[in-house]
């Protein structure tokens, strides 16, 4: 493909901001559109531009019904000649479709789809695409795909590639076909947002010609190269804001340099009752690197379950002890915050640090006397949950934030924690192994340092997976029994806490009451829920560590934190309702110690996608790739769940397939900020004025420009 240039001076500046002017402006859209459209989430006219055809019909090589070779896929058009709706059975219904050319009959039948039957008249021009087949003499396509041709357009209109487009009631694919083509003839001379320098460099298209061959391409072949271009267009919108929140926090915001001269983190080395892992290393050297430098750290340590991120974290919180400043290590829950205490503790103890922790079952008088020791610098290191964020929490001198699972809190919370110091390193911990080029999306402002391998004490296949159909239960707790006979624990992990939210879910307060009485009568069998106190939820937590517990039934309260090595049994109910990560984090509660772990999954999956994640998790203990197949299985917006970063969606680029683009995207992002922080020379305006309004949109506005 040849590209013309674009010139700058052709486009109109009263058409600057086109992309921002509301749907309405555009031709035919009256107020009844503009629902339907507010369905589609349309409600600009750069949202109208970027409702990409979801597929085409290639009618550039459409062929007489007859020529199409069986087995192969083509579009054909013809009259509709007949439609039936049969039920064969009762549930079951079958629409077929024929029609005909002057060289043959074709039919197209659609299973369980009654609605087909409506769609068409007798004698309705129609194409339709699909593979070509033979059943009982008769030639036909399964679930082909079909449009109806406007009765105007004439065999020469039909030598194109017709746009396919996600439609709603009341505004149908060849209504914002026409709405999209009118917009682009109106309003497609947008500004590129892509600096020419970048573009030539990276070959990619003019927005002008891009946008216009991705709605409505010469040919088939066109399309690959617009969708390039577009989809490297949203990386580097993201990306460039995520590198000017970057350099808002990195290199605006006053920062402290730490000093390794003291004591602490010396004597925590000498103590580890281990050697560390080369991730490790590299990753404390990382970040005490960060922590030296006089600009702030905005790092996030990513490790799988069981990597070891604990003494990650008490290098840092040792070497705010070593500068004679304070740290603040905050947790998602309360029993991840007493994990703490177990976990760290001991460390922080070695090195000489003096610490305490903060929960909201605290008692008051307590916590006056934590408050104090901490605004009196008394105490370096405070451990604990959202309690640490509350107004009357004050340090003496903080200078290092800890956030442990950031994804469960939200960029105001991490702000909260940060703002308790004048200049405050942070360090963001995560065990949900995101997959990479998630990570560059949506924490694209943090530097990154990954833990990929665990300890050497741990076998890869210390814990077996099994997918355990309903009828092999009484196998399963068979296991159990046999497990606890040799004095080992077991987990047996509930969905919900309450009944009511679903008929097969298995309330965990039930499901205890039932596997007591009926199930495990001999064995000591203990219930821990989220809506538990916390006080009671630490008597479980301590009776079940001890071995007074057998069988601990919990909801996911447990999936976080939870360190109890003779736990090497857990049950998980309803496993096909869990997404792939959280099932990971599941299983990496057990086989914590020496002895090996079991992973049953009771599940019953009814979908192709609910088969293949736990086909997924049965195959593979490598948190990292499951998040790869997570992200491939069911798309970003499941992943992260509520949209925290509050990045706009991608409608084009994707995480899965565009990696190669997203990278050199970022690359191009960091440079022109590092070059052009405010995006306000001529060449970075256009991008500049589409990344402000992201970061407008995700608050973290400063005004620049
Ligand atoms: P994570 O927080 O990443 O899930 P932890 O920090 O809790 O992992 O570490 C898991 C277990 O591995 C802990 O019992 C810890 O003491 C141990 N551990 C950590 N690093 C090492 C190492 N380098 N060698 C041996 N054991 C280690
Ligand atoms: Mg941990």
């Amino acid at each position: 493909m040849t590209v013309p240039a674009l010139d700058v001076r052709s486009v109109d500046p009263a058409l600057r901001n086109a992309w921002d002017l509301p749907v309405g402006s555009a031709r035919h859209v009256d107020s009844r559109r503009i629902e339907a459209l507010a369905r589609l989430g349309i409600s600009t006219i750069g949202d109208l531009l970027r409702h990409y055809p979801f597929r085409y019909l290639d009618l550039t090589a459409t062929m007489p019904i007859r020529d199409v070779p069986l087995g192969s896929e083509a579009t054909v058009v013809g009259h509709v000649r007949d439609i039936r709706l049969k039920k064969p059975r009762p549930r079951l219904s079958i629409v077929e479709i024929a029609i005909a050319d002057d060289s043959g009959v074709v039919v197209g039948v659609w299973f369980n789809q009654p609605y087909m039957a409506k769609r068409f008249s007798v004698d309705d021009r129609i194409a339709m695409a699909g593979r070509m087949e033979m059943d009982f003499g008769l030639r036909q396509m399964r679930s082909p795909f079909v449009e109806r041709m406007d009765a105007a357009e004439t065999p020469e209109e039909l030598g194109r590639v017709l746009p396919v487009y996600r439609a709603t009631e009341g505004l149908s694919t060849n209504w914002l076909r026409r709405l999209i083509a009118d917009a682009l003839l109106d309003f497609g001379a947008v500004p590129d947002p892509i600096p020419s320098a970048i573009r030539v460099r990276r070959g990619l298209a003019p927005y002008w010609w891009a946008v216009g061959a991705i709605h409505f391409p010469r040919q088939l072949r066109d399309v690959d190269e617009a969708r390039r271009r577009l989809a490297y267009e949203e990386h580097l919108l993201l990306q460039t804001a995520v590198a000017v929140r970057r350099h808002r926090i990195v290199d605006l915001q006053p920062g402290y340099a730490h000093c390794a001269t003291g004591t602490h983190v010396a004597a925590l080395r000498a103590s580890l009752p281990f050697t560390l892992t080369a991730d490790q290393s590299t990753a404390i050297s990382e970040v005490l690197a960060d922590m030296q430098a006089p600009s702030p750290m905005n790092r996030m340590v990513l490790g799988d379950v069981g990597t070891g991120k604990t003494v990650v974290a008490a290098f840092a919180l040792a070497l705010t002890a070593d500068s004679g400043t304070q740290a603040a290590m905050m947790a998602p829950t309360e029993v991840l915050a007493h994990q703490y205490a177990t976990s760290m503790g001991p460390l922080l103890d070695a090195a000489g640090v003096t610490w305490a922790l903060l929960t909201g079952s605290t008692s008051q008088q307590r916590r006056r006397e934590i408050l104090k020791k901490v605004s009196s610098g008394e105490i370096s290191v405070l451990l604990g949950t959202h309690a640490l964020i509350q107004q009357d929490v004050s340090f003496k001198r903080l200078t290092l934030a800890v956030v442990d699972e950031q994804h469960r809190f939200g960029v105001q919370q991490r702000l909260r924690l940060r703002s308790k110091g004048p200049a405050v390193d942070l360090l963001v911990m995560t065990a949900t192994p995101i997959p990479r080029s998630l990570a560059l999306t949506h924490y694209g402002d943090l530097d990154t340092s990954f833990l990929r391998t665990r300890p050497a004490n741990r076998p890869p296949d210390h814990v077996r997976t099994v997918i355990v159909p309903h009828a092999r239960r009484a196998e399963a707790y068979e296991t159990v029994r046999n497990a606890v006979r040799q004095g080992r624990q077991a987990y047996v992990v509930c969905a919900l806490v309450e009944e009511g939210d679903s008929p097969e879910a298995r309330a965990a307060n039930r499901e205890a009451e039932r596997l007591q009485s009926r199930v495990f009568p001999d064995l000591r069998v203990g219930l821990l829920t989220g809506k538990m106190r916390p006080g009671d939820k630490q008597r479980v937590m301590a009776l079940f560590r001890e071995g007074a517990i057998d069988v601990l039934v919990a909801t996911t309260v447990i999936e976080v934190g939870i360190d109890v090595p003779n736990a090497t049994v857990m049950i998980v109910e309803n496993g096909e309702r869990y997404g792939l990560a959280q099932l990971h984090q599941l299983r990496g509660r057990i086989g914590r110690g020496e002895h090996p772990g079991l992973f049953l999954v009771f599940a019953d999956p009814k979908t192709d996608e609910g088969r293949q994640r736990m086909e997924a998790i049965a195959r593979t203990d490598d948190g990292f790739a499951l998040a790869e197949e997570d992200l491939r299985l069911r798309g970003e917006g499941e992943i992260l769940g509520s949209r925290q970063s509050g990045l706009p969606q991608l409608h084009i680029a994707s995480l899965v397939d565009d990696e190669d683009l997203l990278l050199a995207a970022r690359a191009d992002a960091r440079e022109l900020v590092s070059v052009d922080p405010d995006l306000v020379c001529a060449q970075n305006a256009p991008l500049g004025h589409e990344v402000r309004a992201i970061l407008a949109d995700t608050g973290s506005a400063v005004s620049s420009g």
